[in-house]
């Protein structure tokens, strides 16, 4: 076959597996990169460009140091310029661990036996989403194994059920969801129940290596998992989560492959991803994974800055998967979502504390333990403006919509204030004394920031509105 890059310009063909592993690893092999190039590309992508394909690897083929710290800093002024200081806040919430998956590196895997299986009760959900309200969240992910049981009518009833469970002030007001890829049918019906985000990780997109990870199951149909996303999208679902789990495979290959994947939607559907997640591969319960592909902490920050460039306006998502160190590391370089305040055995939020190191009842061992006040202290004290906003996905800001609204201003008109808003609402109703004097002197500096601003004056008016107890104001 005759190399062609003109190939990519081509809008896809939906519906079928659009990945071709050996034009990425053709592309790869065959884009050098030099530091006046590396500088272009760093310019194009700080002019709020998304990167081509062969853009993408020449800096992932940079290597020498001084080009991977114009990268990394080239990722921190976008950041800088497209996401202002503001991390969004979330929780996940493990609802069920049983799967008929078989999934090498995961923990709930079918053949691992001693893996304790259970599905929350309608009680326990419940008591889950209280604990998770009384600490101040606002934004959730429900997780899911792969069984006949979470059905799509089963994740709409559990989303539901998560909504209208109110504790004093608290709320839940995003539901987002990770779990199987489901037909149109079912995406359509999950949409009903007012989710927000839906997220499926490829994995690895290599379908060699993904075979070797996926021995059985219905998820080892690779095309039907690589298509779901446009069965989302086709079903009305607009605001789709994509990621691979590093450690499978190259990930330079995988990082090719997710903006690849990012291309393919904004060719078929008018809208990217609205969110990239990059879990590393972490111990789990009788797992042993092929440390051959395993990322180091220096690739990891390099991927992740990459990718800020590559896509600068989707989210990045980064997890308690890895250490407070590393993520207070990572983050400088364009992650715009974390969670916090993390719990991923069963019934963990509302229940007993766990055992340490019982692998036996977890997917796979989290390493950042600390709880979402310690996280938003440290936040604070890195000058960073936590946010539990909701608001663009509760106004249908979504979706080719959304993608109207990023544009240059509407982070100081929408987002900034939003996530002002959401900080007063946690400081007043859940921080403790220290964490709300930290955080309100924040709120002020973020104020001063947006002095000239036409909004200011009514903001000031809106935070007051929030010490006098009213809830839930958003632009
Ligand atoms: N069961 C659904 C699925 O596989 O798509 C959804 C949820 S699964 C519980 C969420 C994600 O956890 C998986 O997509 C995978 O990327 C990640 N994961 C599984 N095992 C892991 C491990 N050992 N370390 C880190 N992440 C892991
Ligand atoms: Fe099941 Fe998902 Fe784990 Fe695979 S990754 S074994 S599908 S829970």
């Amino acid at each position: 076959m005759i190399f062609n890059p003109e190939k990519y310009n081509i809008a896809d063909e939906p519906e079928r597996p659009f990945i071709d592993p050996q034009e990425i690893i053709r592309i790869l092999d065959r884009t050098r990169s030099d530091k006046v190039r590396i500088r272009e590309i760093i310019a194009k992508s700080l002019a709020k460009n998304r990167l081509s394909l062969f853009e993408t690897a020449a800096l992932l083929n940079a290597s020498d140091p001084q080009s991977i710290e114009e990268i990394k800093d080239g990722a921190r002024r976008l950041k800088e310029e497209i996401y202002g200081n503001r991390i969004v806040l979330f929780a996940p919430l493990y609802v069920g661990n049983k799967c008929s998956n078989n999934c090498q590196y995961c923990g709930f895997r079918i053949s691992n036996k001693s893996v304790q299986r259970s599905t929350l009760t309608r009680e326990q959900l419940e008591n889950e989403v209280k604990a998770l309200e009384k600490d101040g969240q606002k934004r959730l992910i429900l997780v899911f194994g792969e069984h006949p049981e979470y059905d799509p009518g089963f994740i709409a009833e559990t989303v539901r059920t998560v909504y209208r469970i109110k504790t004093g002030k608290g709320e839940i007001r995003r539901v987002n969801i990770n779990a199987a890829p489901l037909d149109i049918k079912g995406f359509r019906k999950v949409k009903e129940a007012g989710i927000g985000t839906y997220q499926i990780f490829q994995e690895t997109y290599h379908p060699d290596a993904y075979r070797i990870y996926h021995p059985s199951g219905k998820k080892r149909n690779y095309d039907y998992r690589i298509t779901a996303l446009d069965r989302a999208q086709k079903a009305g679902l607009d605001d789709v989560g994509i990621g691979a789990l590093f450690g499978l495979y190259n990930w330079k290959f995988e990082v090719m492959a997710l903006v690849r994947h990012t291309n393919h939607l904004e060719a078929c559907f008018n809208v990217g991803p609205h969110t990239i997640s990059f879990p590393r591969l972490k111990e789990a319960s009788s797992v042993l994974a092929d440390k051959r592909y395993g990322v180091g902490d220096q690739d990891f920050a390099r991927l992740v800055a990459i990718l800020r460039l590559a896509v600068p306006y989707t989210g990045l998502i980064l997890t308690a998967r890895e250490t407070a160190g590393i993520r207070s590391e990572v983050m400088k370089y364009g992650v715009s979502q974390i969670d916090g305040g993390t719990k991923i055995e069963l019934g963990a939020y509302s229940g007993v504390p766990k055992k340490l190191q019982d692998l036996d009842k977890e997917q796979f061992r989290i390493h950042d333990e600390r709880s979402l006040n310690e996280i938003i202290e440290e936040l604070l004290s890195q000058d960073y403006l936590p946010s539990f906003c909701t608001a663009c996905y509760r106004l249908k800001r979504t979706g080719e919509h959304f993608m109207e609204f990023s544009v240059p201003g509407f982070i100081k008109r929408y987002c900034t204030p939003n996530a002002m808003l959401t900080l007063a609402e946690y400081l007043e109703d859940y921080a403790p004394a220290a964490t709300a004097l930290k955080g309100w002197q924040i709120i002020e500096c973020n104020m001063e920031r947006l002095n000239g601003e036409r909004n200011v004056n009514e903001l000031r008016k809106r935070l007051d509105r929030i010490k006098k107890g009213e809830r839930d104001i958003y632009y």
